[in-house]
């Protein structure tokens, strides 16, 4: 059973719900079911945490948010298990990239706090000092597709900055926030500095985000929940930031490396295209749409589909049932609408459950919703285009603007289009590659403020500005 953590704590529900592997549709345990009454609880603990966490020095926090990485180290391959079994996601993936970067992002925070500093400035004679106060109980909403690497870059920053965390958890990978809040408690985290609550979005995570004293939200997930929050936010005018979905391209032009192009496309298959970031709209220049095509299709065919915990496994299943319908639908739509299938198109019936065979789609329009729309399933549709006007026009034709990947032999071509491309991160003949001192984020519906370095303390904090006279003190100290 999966309780909550609270306050230094384990608390049950009087309801649950039952985590379900999409590997294999094995019932993996029973999870307390939160509401409103969970998430005030939490809430209360934060509160009463956060003044004696909030007065530690940077360097204290420093110290457990390094312990913190230890015991993520120290758990790395249960975590790893732990999630793929959750999710369905590569487990090697998890061993050798995922969780090292949870620990990683501990590590980064702790000590991007440490050096964090303004210059103090004069105006007039007088001392400008900025400085960052925490905020206070910090409300921190994720979703299943990387459960606690997405968490941790929310959690990291807002406890190095002297904030107490309620961290809600996507109800389809529940298990290893709940193990690391025992990995918080062994590194000497106070009671009540971090807490979790399990449950479905609407029941518990509406009234963590609608409480008054919560100081900041913070949410990874989609458009339509992303709208909710914001509401629920509006009334407390509770500062918030978004990461929402994405529907980004891959540029590939005449003067590109095709391998490397043709790379960069396999690879959007990746977490069986459950990913924020993925580049699902594929434009390939005319001239060589064909043989890119070929290329594509003989790699991509030869990914191996089947059991994520198999370190062979290429692809593994979808994450949920609801999940691999949406995916079908969208794709049934679109062949409907006459588009062709060059690989895949349906689920794979070799394996059953939840495992969707990875698809390419072409004569695909570009208003239609299979090319506006996020799928979030390994589905990519192929468009061409003649000249580069053309394609910065259909990159930046949809709401989204995360990311975009460019594949191109030119240097002067990758500074010009990067420029017009509407995107948080721009990625130019490589793909997935971040530091964590970047801004990461999107614009338009892709979310709203950015998270990494700075960024992250600034929206973490209050920051305040405290400008002195040059003259007035009296001896008394
Ligand atoms: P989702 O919006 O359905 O759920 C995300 C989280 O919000 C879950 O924990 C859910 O329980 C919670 N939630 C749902 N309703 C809520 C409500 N009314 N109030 C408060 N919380 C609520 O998204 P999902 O299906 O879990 O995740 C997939 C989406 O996340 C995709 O759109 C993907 O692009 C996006 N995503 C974005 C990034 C990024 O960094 N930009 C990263 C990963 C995923």
């Amino acid at each position: 059973m999966i309780e909550h953590w609270i306050g230094g704590e384990r608390v049950g529900s009087a309801e649950t719900f039952t985590d379900i592997s999409p590997i294999d549709g094995r019932v993996l345990t029973e999870v307390a079911r939160g509401g409103a009454t969970e998430a005030s609880q939490a809430v209360e603990a934060a509160k009463k945490a956060f003044p004696a966490w909030a007065r530690t020095s940077k360097v204290e926090r420093a110290e457990i948010l390094h312990a913190i990485a230890d015991g993520v180290e120290k758990r790395l391959e249960e975590l790893a298990i732990t999630e793929t079994e959750d999710n369905g996601a590569l487990l090697r993936s998890h061993r050798r990239g995922v969780m090292p970067r949870v620990a990683h992002n501990f590590r980064f925070f702790a000590d991007w706090l440490v050096q964090l500093e303004h210059k103090d400035f004069d105006t007039r004679g007088h001392t400008n000092h900025v400085s960052w106060d925490p905020a206070g109980p910090c409300a921190l909403i994720t979703p299943w597709n990387a459960p606690l690497m997405l968490a941790t870059w929310k959690i990291a920053p807002a406890l190095a900055a002297g904030n107490t965390v309620v961290l809600k958890p996507a109800e389809w990978s529940p298990r290893t926030a709940s193990i690391l809040a025992d990995i918080t408690a062994e590194a000497g985290l106070p009671d009540g500095v971090f807490n979790v609550v399990q449950g479905y979005g609407a029941e518990v995570g509406g009234p963590l985000v609608a409480h008054p004293d919560v100081r900041r939200i913070s949410f990874t997930g989609s458009v339509p929940t992303a709208q909710r929050i914001a509401a629920a936010a509006a009334a407390n005018l509770t500062p918030l930031s978004l990461e929402l979905g994405g529907k980004s391209p891959l540029l590939i032009f005449t003067d590109a490396d095709l391998d490397l192009a043709v790379d960069l496309a396999v690879e959007q298959y990746d977490n069986a295209g459950q990913v924020c970031l993925a580049a699902t709209r594929i434009l390939v220049q005319q001239e060589i749409a064909d043989e890119f095509t070929a290329r594509f299709v003989a790699k991509a065919s030869a990914l191996r589909q089947g059991d994520p915990r198999d370190e062979a496994t290429d692809i593994g299943p979808n994450v949920h049932e609801h999940q691999l319908a949406k995916i079908d639908g969208y794709v049934k739509r679109a062949l409907a609408q006459g588009a062709r299938a060059v690989i895949g198109g349906g689920p794979n019936e070799d394996l059953g459950g939840l495992y969707y065979r990875p698809t390419l789609l072409t004569d695909v329009a570009q208003d239609s919703e299979i090319v506006q729309d996020e799928v979030f399933g390994p589905v990519l549709t192929l468009q061409t285009f003649t000249t580069e006007g053309e394609a910065v026009a259909l990159a930046n034709d949809t709401k989204y603007g995360l990311a975009a990947t460019l594949a191109t032999g030119s240097k002067e071509r990758a500074d010009r289009v990067s420029k017009q491309l509407v995107a948080g991160t721009v990625w130019v003949n490589c793909f997935f590659v971040r530091d964590l001192q970047a801004p990461f984020g999107g614009s338009r519906q892709s979310g709203i403020g950015r998270e990494g370095g700075n960024w992250s303390f600034d929206f973490y904090c209050d920051l305040k500005n405290t400008v002195t006279a040059p003259k007035g003190w009296n001896d008394r100290g």
